[in-house]
Formats: C-alpha cells, sequence, structure tokens
C-alpha cells in the first residue's frame, strides 16, 4: 500500500485557512476588505461574542450576480486577477481568491447580495460545501454572514481567547482599516452595543479625532514629505507626549495596512536624542510608493509586504519624520492640555508655530557666542542677516522672550544651548573636525575610581571631540587641550560633570556611545540657567538654534520652545 496519498479538498483547505484565517479579528478583517474592494461607501459590522458565535458585515458594494455568489466561495476564485503580471502594483485589497473558501471551510457562512436593488442571491455553504443556493430580495450590496468559527475544527476553536479577548483584536482590525479607508462610513455593534460610529472623515487627523479624541489628534505633528517617488504622509507623537498614553503603531503602504518592523525603527531613529531611553512614540504613517518597489504577494494575510530599494524607503521615512519634528509644532505649545477646552479638530492651539522664522538663517552650525575654531570672542558683525532675529528679552537670567504674529515664544537658553552643543559635538564625533585650543597651563585632574574607568571607556571619543587627555598615573588626568564651545566653557568641571554622569550608569540607553558622550558632554557644556546673557549671545543663541536639525527639542526630549498664542494671552485677560 502507499505511504503518500493527495489529501482531499476538505482537508486542503482546512489547511490553508490556518493560514489565512486565525481567529474572529482575521474574518473581519476579509469580509471588510472585501466590501472595499467592491466599492463600499458604507459598511456595517455586527459581532457577537468577539465574533466566535457570530460574524456580520454588510456593505453597499457592487454586489454578484448569482454565479458569482457560488464561485465566490471556491478557491482560487477572485474577480481581482487574471495572471501573475496582474500581482505587480495590484489595487485591490483581495487577489488571492483565498478568503471566502478559507472561511467556508471552518465554520457555517451564508451570502446574501445584489447587483442592482431588488432580486439577489442567497448562498449558504457548512464544512467547506455549498448547501443551497436561493433568491432573496435587497438593495444593492452583500451581507455575509459568518456563524460558529472554526465549530467543525476543534483544534483550532481551542485557541481562541475569550470573547473579550477576541473583541479587542476584532477592534484593532476595525480601527486599522477605519484609518487606512477614512473615506468610507463604519459602524460596529459588538454584543448589540454601538463599538463605533464614523462618519467618512476628510483627513488622516479628523478620523483619529473621531476614534481617539480631538485633544490626542490635535496634539499629533503631521508628516507630509516626498523624495523622489517616494511620498510619506501621517501623524506622529511629539517628543515631549511620547510615554504618556497607549502607543499607536499604524502603517499603510500604498493604502494597504501592513506591519513593518524596518520602518517603525526608522521613523524612531528619527527621534533620535529627543527621548528618554525606553519611551517609544505613536506612529501614524502612510507611504505611497510606486508598485514595483512592493511585492504584496508574501504573506498569507497580506499583513507584510516585502520592499525593493528597503534601504532608500527607510531613509526617507527617517527624513521626514525627522523634518516633521524640526518644526515647532513639534513643540509643546504652553495651554494646550491645560487650557484648549475642546479644541478644534483641525489645526488646534497645538499645531499653530512653525520654526520657519527660526530658520532664516542658512548658516548651520554657525557661530555661537564664539568662533569654535580660534575661541575668539563674539563679534556681532560676523552674524549672518541679522534683522531675521526678533528683539529678544531675558528674563530670570533662564529664558529668551520674543513675539512673533501668532504670540508669545519663550526659549529655554540651557536646553535650546545644549541642542545646539550636542548637534555639534554629534557632527565632530561622526565627521572627525575637532577644533580645540591647547591650554598655557596643563589643568590636572584628580578622579575617584569609577569615573576613572568612565574616563578610560570613553578617552577616544573625549579625544575625538578635542580633549587631549592624559592618565597620568592612578587616578590622575592630565588635561592639554580642550574644545572651545563658548567663552564661559569651563573645561574642567564640563570632564568631571561629565565622568560623574557617565558613573552613575544614568544613561543607561540604547543610543549608540557617541550619542551618549556627545549628549552629555553638551549638557554640561552648555551655559545654565541663571547665567545673564548679553544681547549679542542672546541673537546668537536664536540664529544657533534655529540652524540645528531639531530646534525644538533638547537632548533629554523636553522642550526647548514653548509657543503661548495670543488667543490664550487674551483669554487670559478676558479680551475673548
Ligand atoms: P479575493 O478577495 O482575494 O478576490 P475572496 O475569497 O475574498 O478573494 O473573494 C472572492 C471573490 O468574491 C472576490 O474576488 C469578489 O469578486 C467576490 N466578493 C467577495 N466579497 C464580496 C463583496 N462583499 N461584494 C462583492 N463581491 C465580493
Ligand atoms: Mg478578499
Amino acid at each position: 500500500m502507499p505511504r503518500i496519498a493527495v489529501l482531499p479538498s476538505t482537508v486542503v483547505d482546512q489547511i490553508a485557512a490556518g493560514e489565512v484565517i486565525e481567529r474572529p479579528a482575521s474574518v473581519v478583517k476579509e469580509l471588510l476588505e472585501n466590501a472595499l474592494d467592491a466599492s463600499a461607501r458604507a459598511i456595517e459590522i455586527d459581532i457577537t461574542e468577539g465574533g466566535r458565535s457570530r460574524i456580520r458585515i454588510a456593505d453597499d458594494g457592487t454586489g454578484m450576480a448569482r454565479d458569482d455568489a457560488v464561485l465566490a466561495l471556491a478557491r482560487h476564485a477572485t474577480s481581482k486577477i487574471r495572471r501573475t503580471d496582474d500581482l505587480v502594483g495590484v489595487g485591490t485589497f483581495g487577489f488571492r481568491g483565498e478568503a471566502l473558501a478559507a472561511i467556508a471551510s471552518v465554520c457555517a457562512i451564508e451570502i446574501e447580495t445584489a447587483a442592482a436593488d431588488g432580486a439577489g442571491t442567497v448562498v449558504r455553504a457548512a464544512g467547506g460545501e455549498v448547501r443551497e443556493v436561493g433568491e432573496c430580495s435587497r438593495r444593492r450590496g452583500t451581507t455575509v454572514t459568518v456563524t460558529r468559527l472554526f465549530a467543525n475544527a476543534p483544534s483550532r476553536l481551542a485557541f481562541l481567547r475569550s470573547p473579550r479577548s477576541e473583541w479587542r483584536a476584532t477592534a484593532d482590525a476595525l480601527t486599522s482599516i477605519a484609518l487606512a479607508r477614512r473615506d468610507v462610513r463604519l459602524t460596529a455593534e459588538h454584543d448589540g452595543r454601538q463599538a463605533l460610529a464614523l462618519a467618512p472623515a476628510t483627513s488622516l487627523r479628523a478620523r483619529v479625532a473621531a476614534l481617539w479624541g480631538g485633544a490626542y489628534a490635535d496634539a499629533l505633528v503631521e508628516v507630509e514629505d516626498v523624495s523622489g517617488a517616494i511620498h510619506v504622509a501621517g501623524l506622529v507623537e511629539r517628543p515631549g507626549d511620547a510615554g504618556t498614553a497607549t502607543r499607536r503603531i499604524f502603517l499603510t503602504v500604498n493604502g494597504r495596512a501592513v506591519r513593518d518592523h524596518g520602518i517603525v525603527r526608522a521613523a524612531e531613529a528619527a527621534y533620535r536624542s529627543t527621548l528618554p531611553s525606553g519611551v517609544r512614540p505613536s506612529l501614524l504613517l502612510e507611504l505611497t510608493v510606486p508598485g514595483d518597489l512592493v511585492d504584496v504577494n508574501v504573506h498569507p494575510m497580506k499583513a507584510e509586504v516585502r520592499f525593493r530599494e528597503r534601504w532608500m524607503l527607510e531613509r526617507a521615512v527617517e527624513a521626514a519624520v525627522r523634518r516633521a519634528l524640526g518644526t515647532s509644532a513639534s513643540a509643546p505649545a504652553l495651554g494646550y492640555r491645560a487650557w484648549s477646552v475642546g479644541g478644534s479638530q483641525e489645526g488646534g492651539v497645538g499645531t499653530v508655530v512653525d520654526t520657519e522664522v527660526l530658520r532664516r538663517s542658512d548658516d548651520a552650525l554657525g557661530p555661537l557666542l564664539d568662533d569654535p575654531e580660534t575661541g575668539a570672542p563674539y563679534r556681532p558683525e560676523r552674524l549672518p542677516d541679522e534683522a531675521a532675529v526678533p528683539p529678544l528679552v531675558q528674563l530670570r537670567n533662564t529664558y529668551l522672550m520674543f513675539e512673533r504674529e501668532e504670540g508669545l515664544v519663550l526659549i529655554d537658553q540651557h536646553s535650546a544651548h545644549e541642542r545646539v552643543l550636542f548637534e555639534r559635538f554629534l557632527g565632530t564625533l561622526e565627521r572627525g573636525e575637532a577644533p580645540s585650543q591647547r591650554l598655557l597651563f596643563p589643568l590636572t585632574l584628580h578622579l575617584g575610581p569609577a569615573e576613572a574607568d568612565a574616563f578610560e571607556e570613553h578617552q577616544d571619543l573625549f579625544t575625538a571631540l578635542g580633549f587631549e587627555v592624559e592618565g597620568f598615573g592612578g587616578h590622575t588626568l592630565l588635561i592639554r587641550a580642550v574644545p572651545m564651545p563658548h567663552p564661559r566653557f569651563d573645561a574642567e568641571r564640563c570632564i568631571r560633570e561629565t565622568l560623574d554622569a557617565l558613573a552613575g550608569s544614568r544613561f543607561a540607553s540604547a543610543a549608540p556611545r557617541h550619542e551618549r558622550l556627545a549628549a552629555t558632554v553638551a549638557c554640561k557644556a552648555a551655559i545654565k540657567a541663571g547665567d545673564a546673557l548679553s544681547p549679542g549671545e542672546m541673537r546668537a543663541l536664536y540664529l544657533a538654534l534655529g540652524a540645528t536639525a531639531l530646534p525644538a527639542h533638547d537632548v533629554h526630549g523636553r522642550a526647548t520652545i514653548v509657543h503661548i498664542p495670543w488667543d490664550e494671552v487674551d483669554r487670559r485677560f478676558g479680551r475673548r
């Protein structure tokens, strides 16, 4: 007797179903995608017991003629592609012709459908077999009802979780489709209670507001960038808000919701140095790329895609998010949380600033307070385009204040300087040009054992930054040359405090070693709160901050710039 046999089709279908249909959420996703592929404008979803006992999805799409309705349940039956070539840049969610067959093989399914208002068809199937084909009357569109999922597949049934957690997964699937296809009206009921009622929305921000509230939506920063043929759009969390609420990740590629760690990582890389370690931002990103750069047919649930030129794509995403964060729209607008009561859904209090005014100077890494090469004192006439600097006032020797058309702006002088120095030091470490100045009298530093260890561990980086330091036996250091970031720079104190911070391992972050050192030295070398600044120094700081890549955030993820809209000021004075 032969040991090999070709499996009966019912078994084949159940095996295939295992790849497509994992739980109620996967049924909901497939049925919703079918409705959307059929050009539905409104979809009603009705779920019982997390989808374990019943899922019903009704749409107002194109519907099916009788023969198509029967054929739809067969494996590899699809109206969406005909040839393999059609796979390139396929515009519909479905194309494998597998979902309905897979669903039908593991539950009872009923399809009611009509291609025009009036006479329609009803098809009932169970265990993968069509049991009944009849007539019905209904409006144009399709209603698919799935009952008792996995009733005939006990091993699969055993893997389902409680109705509650199945519902949670289903709600996630709904949310993801609601974000991807915000043009469609979506309503959902779970166990007889309304769970979702979404009118068509005109923007991602509006859909986000409908899902999670206007305040949440208003606080997100808009991403909108084109590099080459790649378009990156979406909404991302301000660094200062990251970690304060549930983290939400949502990614579409050409309208298809997918998971992709590489792209998420690239977007997170744009937050480099603005977030404390372990804190990760919410990201809602929509990528549009030429169809021939993506292969959508690599995952049975189509939850992942494969990219040609992945590297290019990730770079585009990082650049786009970085640009978005570089605007001070991403700095917290004072009063956003406390004062904006029921703020508008679009362009609320939190999104009114742009740092373009800070950016008039193209003189990237321009002189701050002094000439970095020679340490020569600051000379106002060297500053570029001085007319672009508004009158600045120093408050409490801590903040610089100026006015703009939209409101009042405060800059934290220490945070701002820290950001400036961080980017300069990072540039020095990454590109290896270290302006340093020989000291007439070398400094001697006596260190504790932990600080000495920290020095040894980072000696190469200190050197790269422009410190010329010798170990001098035991725990004594001899400093012969130092970088000269500004005239007030106290090299001895900076090195001491940096080693102290490194030794205290308060920086156990995932950031690369050189970034950590650049951040620490920047923090220690920056002017402090309490330092009185001359008008020239204030202007220089203003311009240097404007020339940084991320002016709105310091290296710890705190704001460097706070914007108080006139609206808020007026409100406080009872003028509105
Ligand atoms: P695929 O979506 O990959 O084509 P499915 O098994 O999900 O495969 O569906 C098979 C076919 O049934 C589809 O190609 C489509 O023609 C038809 N169909 C399924 N659902 C609907 C619907 N809600 N409205 C209209 N046609 C549908
Ligand atoms: Mg489908």
